[in-house]
């Protein structure tokens, strides 16, 4: 027999699929969608099968090695999903599939992920006579059929060994699984009228996609918890997107609480051996419930009914390196493809998404109030112009004020810093230089405790020196404001307070965010200061003060979506006050009191802001108005990257009639990691034959070396 195998030869990933021979003995473990070992030069590749039963008429094909699998890894659903990945992203389509995989799965002969074993001990009928102590050991037994080693960890190695040399007990390795699920029988909470109307409204709609737009508060995960339930029922099985799993320990503690062991978690917290249990949990058919972050998208979930995906605002659903798929994109053409359904949840949508519901192309389903009947909480502006003089740091007076009461009350605040592309970096007073990363056109950032320049870019890092590299004065200054300044400038103002700081350095070990939101919500301490990781998903029902130190900083991003950005982010985080009986509170300190994004968010009028930014949007001719497309060239010599860049404006202006092109102009980030980025930016309404196009140049440019081009449909940021 003769197979075709896709294997990953170069790092532009040409796709090819290459023919070998299959040696009798292994005939019978072929199956498409496995991985094979095969000889590729003077090296081995693994590789997926593809195609099996070929005709080949080539002679000394070579022969496969190994095949790598029991079960199918690529299912038919899968395989054809890769092809559409393909097609709407222009990557290859190796790297499509290697996207779905966890490492362990993956066409790659390093990622090996071994499984993991357990001495299992089981007894033996026996009328031995016993000592006192192996008594107690077989005594353990009553009513069990095993018991694995941690089982028994009371129990001496030297016993366990005697007994299984007397007979008495056998001993076998065993795998298992290193992920522990707790069952709880919490009671199932009795859902609101309009969270009962939600669910069946989802139930019974003929949309393949429904948008449950419900404010901060209104009980979306319960009516999740409620619809997955249902599809349970009906035997169909659920995906459950979130952003950035590790970050909301909160929201699976609620799943498993419900659902226990039915369920299996996929996030890039998780260790290699871990991740491939939870996936092989999945391929075995033992779950009926994936909770992930992106990739979960692609959960190969034997009839599956349901794909949720919460926060479906969040930026974290589209990849941001090749294939740059979003995951909302693939659960839509998942669900149509086997009559499934899509919810997407969020308190404050994407205007495209919006847009859609409003059109009717989703079904639009709205919470309005809040589960707890109580008002979202109010919010007051503080106009910084003013108060700027009378402030202490960075904190004025009100908001001052407001933190010393809810101290004094025993109550808890949430302090956001909004650091979005403004971190702490240092300027000379002399000449104005800012310290850059040499390898990186960007700032490098302060850290104060290790007193080191870090480029976030690349990793640099040099020592703080208080002279100038430039004019050699000593007159280097720490301008910009990072969690750690502030949170000095809070032991200053609050001396007694208790402050747990929440930020990419506090969180970067394993497990370290779950420990700090677990203290917080114990009542370890009063203050919890961060930047948007404190924004978002997290309910702790003691918070009653909610303050934005600098609400208005991502309104300066040169992104056509920082004011949607800046409301959402002001939103969400108003959004962590006065969750349960107490009333919350929410001071939002800034520069720019008219701003729309800033009132808007003020009010909590989703719907005005949508108004305002969408003729905005109309203007600019920006999403939704017009798709965008990014392309972006980049090489090591960067006037060949401009050269290059040209050519491909050409290309567009000749082929894509219907298309404003603008550029090359160089990226937002020109130099990253020494090389040069150009970018070309497409707008479209009708242009069917842009991907056609764009194909071309990516084909092109795959074999050209010095060179590379990247395209981006929808891109998120510009
Ligand atoms: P959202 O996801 O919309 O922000 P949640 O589902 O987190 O809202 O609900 C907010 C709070 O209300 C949570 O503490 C949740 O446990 C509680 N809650 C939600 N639905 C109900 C209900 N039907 N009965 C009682 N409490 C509820
Ligand atoms: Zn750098």
């Amino acid at each position: 027999m003769v197979v075709g195998v896709l294997v990953e030869i170069t790092n532009k990933s040409v796709d090819r699929i290459f023919d070998y021979l299959v040696p009798k003995s292994l005939e019978d473990k072929i199956e498409i969608g496995k991985r094979v070992k095969v000889p590729f030069g003077n090296r081995t590749l693994v590789g997926f099968i593809l195609e099996k039963d070929k005709n080949s008429d080539v002679d000394n094909l070579k022969e496969i090695e190994e095949v790598l699998d029991e079960e199918v890894i690529l299912t038919k659903e899968l395989l054809e999903l890769g092809k559409y990945l393909k097609e709407t992203t222009l990557a290859s389509l190796i790297s499509c599939y290697q996207v779905m995989l966890p490492k362990g799965f993956k066409a790659s002969i390093k990622g090996k992920v071994n499984k993991k074993y357990r001495k299992v001990y089981y007894l033996n009928d026996c009328d031995k006579k016993l000592t006192d102590k192996q008594r107690e050991v077989v005594e353990l037994f009553t009513g069990k059929k095993k018991l694995n080693r941690e089982e028994l960890k009371d129990v001496s190695t030297s016993i366990l060994n005697t007994l299984v040399k007397n007979n008495i007990l056998r001993v076998k390795e065993e795998e298992v699984y290193r992920l522990d699920y707790e069952e709880s029988d919490k009671k199932i909470k009795k859902l609101t009228p309009l969270q009962e109307m939600a669910v069946n409204n989802i139930l019974t709609t003929e949309k393949i996609v429904s948008l449950l737009y419900g404010v901060t508060g209104s009980g979306k995960t319960e009516v999740y918890m409620e619809l997955i339930d249902k599809y349970l029922k009906k035997g169909k099985k659920s995906i459950v997107l979130v952003p950035e799993i590790s970050l909301t320990p909160q929201l699976i503690k609620r799943f498993e609480e419900r659902f226990g062991s039915n369920i299996a978690l996929l996030h890039s917290a998780l260790s290699d051996g871990e991740k491939y249990d939870e996936y092989r949990r999945i391929v075995r058919g033992e779950v009926d419930i994936v909770i992930g972050a992106r990739s979960a998208v692609f959960a190969p979930l034997s009839n599956l009914g349901l794909i949720i995906i919460d926060e479906c605002h969040s930026d974290s659903y589209k990849q941001d390196n090749n294939p740059r798929y979003n995951a909302k994109d693939v659960a839509i053409k998942r669900a149509e493809e086997l009559g499934a359904k899509v919810v997407l949840g969020s308190a404050t949508p994407m205007l495209e998404e919006y847009a859609r519901g409003l059109k009717d192309v989703f079904n639009l389903v709205t919470l309005e109030k809040r589960v707890n009947g109580k008002e979202l909480p109010k919010v007051e502006l503080i106009d910084m112009n003013k108060e700027i003089g009378k402030a202490k740091g960075h904190f004025s007076l009100p908001l001052i004020d407001e933190i010393n009461k809810t101290i004094e009350k025993g109550e808890q605040v949430i302090l956001l810093l909004n650091r979005r592309g403004y971190s702490s970096f240092v300027t000379c007073s002399n000449c104005g230089e800012s310290v850059k990363c040499p390898n990186c056109d960007i700032t490098l950032t302060y850290h104060k405790s290790s007193n080191i320049l870090r480029c976030h870019y690349c990793g640099y890092a040099t020592k703080y020196e208080i002279t100038c590299p430039k004019c050699h004065e000593k007159s280097l200054k720490d301008l910009g404001v990072g969690t750690e300044k502030i949170e000095e400038e809070l032991k200053d103002i609050f001396p007694t307070a208790r402050v747990l700081r929440m930020d990419v350095d506090t969180t970067s070990k394993k497990g370290a965010h779950k420990k700090i939101v677990d203290a917080f919500s114990k009542g370890d301490a009063d203050i919890l200061l961060g930047t948007q990781m404190v924004a978002k998903g997290l309910d702790f029902p003691n918070v009653t003060l909610v303050g934005v130190i600098n609400a208005d900083t991502s309104l300066m991003l040169p992104d056509f979506r920082s004011s949607e950005k800046t409301f959402d982010l002001l939103s969400q985080v108003a959004g962590r006050a006065g969750r349960s009986d107490k009333a919350g509170k929410v001071i939002f300190q800034t520069f720019n009191e008219d701003n729309y994004a800033i009132k808007c968010a003020k009010e909590n009028d989703y719907k005005s802001f949508y108004k305002e930014e969408m003729k905005v949007r109309k203007l600019m001719k920006y999403p939704p108005y017009y798709y965008l497309v990014s392309l972006n060239i980049s090489s090591k010599d960067s006037k060949q990257a401009l050269i290059e860049a040209k050519k491909c404006e050409k290309v567009c202006q000749k082929y894509l009639d219907k298309t404003i092109i603008l550029g090359p102009s160089p990226a937002s980030i020109f130099k990253k990691q020494n090389i040069y980025y150009y970018q070309l930016i497409l707008k479209y309404q009708y242009q069917d034959n842009i991907h056609e196009v764009l194909e071309k140049l990516v084909e092109y440019y795959a074999t050209i070396n010095k060179v590379n081009l990247d395209v981006d449909f929808n891109p998120i940021h510009l």
